[in-house]
């Protein structure tokens, strides 16, 4: 029988793995390529911060929302590019899924941690912590977000070395601009207020195991300057790296493009949009760009894998400093709009260029593609639930195929969809008036639970106003076995509540 995302079965890989697809000949290619190979990759990922879907000009963005992204486009010409990748609806949920491979309801971070809130990843096992024990030098660099406590610090969660700040683009800037925040900049009392809240308002170096050292205080002259300088970091990292014998793992997060923007004086104005939104793209670009052929630079980009995303999608609330997409609502939200990035994976030589795929892929994905291509399959723990699947054999096999069968969607604490092949059903949600991404979006509205399920055809409506359960109830047995393993799976594998409603 031909292979069907939605008839064909998946393989159990055991009771704390999501069970995955296993197309033999994929696999093969795939095996034969790495066996030719024969060396162990480095890993660059370079993370945006509420960029858009449909931002870039390989989306169909770029020119035609006023800021060019060729050497992004560049990027996904040399690889392959995915229209169905998923991160979380906001920054620290996506970011801890990211690096653990678990979704929220499992490593707890519901939703982001703000002005030095307690909690984040300490305790959970990141791909750092594994890549090291596997002889790789880890580096973290830019935005964090993922607890500002010691313990949750990148230096003690598997990274050698952090340079970056700890929170978010905004607690830096949102009771320092005078235009924005005038009734706090003017207010002697208000500064001191916000000066005294339990945040680290400097970013800060840090090396494994040890207390994070202040290196500017974050102020709106030092923020437009920082993805220059964490460029800059990482640009030297990878040149250094050029002659050391031991692989590496680089996880580097922009700034940009959160709100507020304010980019580096070389790039104001530098869009047609001329919006600092949009500037800051270009800056982002072309900081792509400069990674990239430093790679090139030091021969080392035949070895690397990139993984090249964003971490939720557009904050609408803050429009126009706010991104681009297609799909339904925004950031904060299970809609389409709210979780589907940007995805593009290049290695060249490995993933073949001019590929394109719509085939599910999670952000939980790359912990264990990544522990396989480093020929450690076998790390990726068992004493708690992963729900990334091993993607190797879609990445490295010609035209190969997605090994996601479902992909999960969690609101805050609240199971809200499962999308298979281009069905979607949704059983909760942010409320029906977000209809449209120039509406409420963001993290307005509210979560309304369905009495009937919703189910979307997302190729024939992504923007998800359609429900077609009434008529397509062949499919409700495929999705309520779906959910039934995943709440079993959360059965035998308890999930926490480290940051999010109660918790
Ligand atoms: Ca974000």
């Amino acid at each position: 029988m031909a292979f069907d995302p939605i008839a064909s079965p998946t393989t159990a890989l055991g009771p704390s793995r999501e069970a995955t697809f296993v197309h033999p000949e994929q696999v093969a290619a795939a095996s034969a390529r790495l066996e030719a190979h024969g060396r162990r990759p480095n890993v660059l990922v370079i993370l945006f911060d509420d960029v858009g879907w449909g931002d870039f000009g390989c989306y169909g963005g770029g020119v035609a929302v006023g800021a060019p992204t060729p050497n992004i486009d560049r990027l996904a010409r040399q690889g392959l590019l995915l229209t169905s990748c998923y991160s979380e609806p906001s920054c620290s949920p996506s970011r801890a899924t990211l690096l653990t491979g678990r979704l929220p309801c499992r490593h707890g971070l519901n939703r982001p941690p703000m002005y030095g809130e307690p909690g984040g990843l300490e305790g959970e096992l990141t791909l750092a912590h594994l890549l090291s024990g596997a002889g790789y030098v880890t580096q973290a660099v830019g935005k964090w977000h993922m607890g500002e406590n010691l313990e949750s610090q990148p230096q003690n969660v598997g990274f050698d070395d952090f340079y970056g700040f700890l929170s978010v683009s905004d607690m830096y800037s949102e009771w320092r601009d005078p235009y924005f925040f005038p009734e706090v900049v003017y207010s002697d009392a208000r500064t001191e207020w916000v000066k005294n809240m339990p945040f680290n308002r400097c970013f800060v170096h840090a090396t494994r195991g040890g207390e994070p050292e202040a290196v500017e205080e974050v102020d709106i002259p030092a923020l437009s300057l920082l993805d220059e300088k964490w460029a800059v970091y990482s640009t030297d990292f990878i040149r250094r790296m050029a002659g050391e014998e031991q692989p590496w793992f680089l996880y580097h997060c922009t700034r940009g493009a959160h709100f507020d923007n304010y980019p580096h004086e070389r790039y104001l104005g530098a869009s047609p949009a001329k919006h600092p939104y949009k500037d800051t793209l270009l800056e982002l670009d072309d900081i792509v760009g400069r990674l990239v052929a430093t790679l090139d630079d030091t021969g080392q980009l035949d070895n690397t894998l990139i993984f090249l995303s964003s971490d939720n999608g557009p904050h609408m609330e803050n429009w126009p400093d706010a991104a681009f997409t297609p799909f339904r609502c925004a950031k904060g939200s299970t809609w389409e709009g709210g979780v589907r990035v940007p995805g593009i994976l290049a290695w060249p030589g490995m993933i073949d260029a001019d590929r394109q795929s719509d085939g599910l892929f999670g952000f939980s994905d790359l912990l264990p593609t990544v522990m396989n291509l480093a020929g450690v399959p076998d790390a990726v723990p068992t004493d708690r639930f992963i729900d990334g699947v091993d993607q190797t054999s879609f990445l490295l096999a010609p035209d190969g195929l997605s090994n996601r069968k479902f992909h999960y969607y969690w609101l805050v604490n609240d199971f809200s969809a499962v999308r298979c092949g281009e069905y979607k059903l949704m059983l909760t949600s942010t409320s029906d008036d977000d209809t449209d991404v120039a509406g409420p979006g963001g993290f307005t509205g509210v979560t309304q639970r369905y009495t009937y399920a919703r189910l979307y055809n997302l190729y024939l409506d992504p923007k998800e106003q359609h429900s077609y359960l009434t008529r397509k109830l062949a499919y409700n047995e495929v999705f309520l076995g779906a959910i039934r393993e995943h709440v079993t799976s959360l059965a035998r594998f308890p999930g926490k509540s480290v940051v999010g409603r109660g918790g």
